[in-house]
């Protein structure tokens, strides 16, 4: 059974994983209204991720005899930006995100929920790959300045992230509306 202060935790968890969805679905927006395709793709697979975390902290409560509470969701970082703010803004949100799993494991830890902690452990180290992508390219882009030649081949270059199959996210695959 999964501790009552874990428990609690992760359900606050799969409501900031689902305004994570959120965010890079709305950046992805922002990103193909500016024509910036492969921008917008990187943020939809980043979406279907986020989407994909949700779920795994789901199943984990389920799995372990707990009860899930799905809150409502605010609508953060929504506005349209820039490129570099916008990446800057997902680089900021993957560092909040990180305080918040390792404030869980924190909490899970306390009340000796040790059941939890191979899937915190796991989502502490997806985190170092979510921080360290974001901010390579608030780098490049801090670097390209604003050289439209630059943040176009870092366009292409974005454009070639590859979506985990079967995603309801993906518009070229065709299955999702059989
Ligand atoms: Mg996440």
């Amino acid at each position: 059974m999964i501790g009552e202060k874990t428990e609690k935790a992760i359900n606050d968890q799969i409501k900031h994983e689902l305004e994570s969805f959120y965010v890079y679905l709305s950046m992805s927006a922002g990103f193909h209204e500016q024509n910036l395709n492969g921008m917008g793709h990187w943020m939809r697979c980043q979406a279907h991720e986020e989407l994909a975390h949700a779920m795994k902290f789901y199943e984990h409560i389920l799995d372990r005899g707990g009860s899930v509470t799905l809150f409502d969701l605010k609508q953060i970082h929504t506005g349209r930006q820039s490129p570099l703010q916008s990446w800057k803004t997902a680089y900021e949100h993957e560092k909040f995100i990180t305080g918040k799993i390792k404030n869980i494991l924190k909490i899970s830890r306390e009340e000796n929920d040790y059941a939890s902690e191979p899937l915190l452990l796991w989502f502490l180290n997806e985190q170092i790959e979510e921080e360290k992508s974001t901010d390579e390219i608030v780098r490049q882009l801090t670097m390209l300045g604003d050289s439209p030649n630059g943040i176009l081949m870092l366009d292409r270059k974005l454009a070639l992230r590859a979506f985990s199959s079967g995603s309801p996210l993906d518009p070229g695959d065709n299955n999702i509306v059989a």
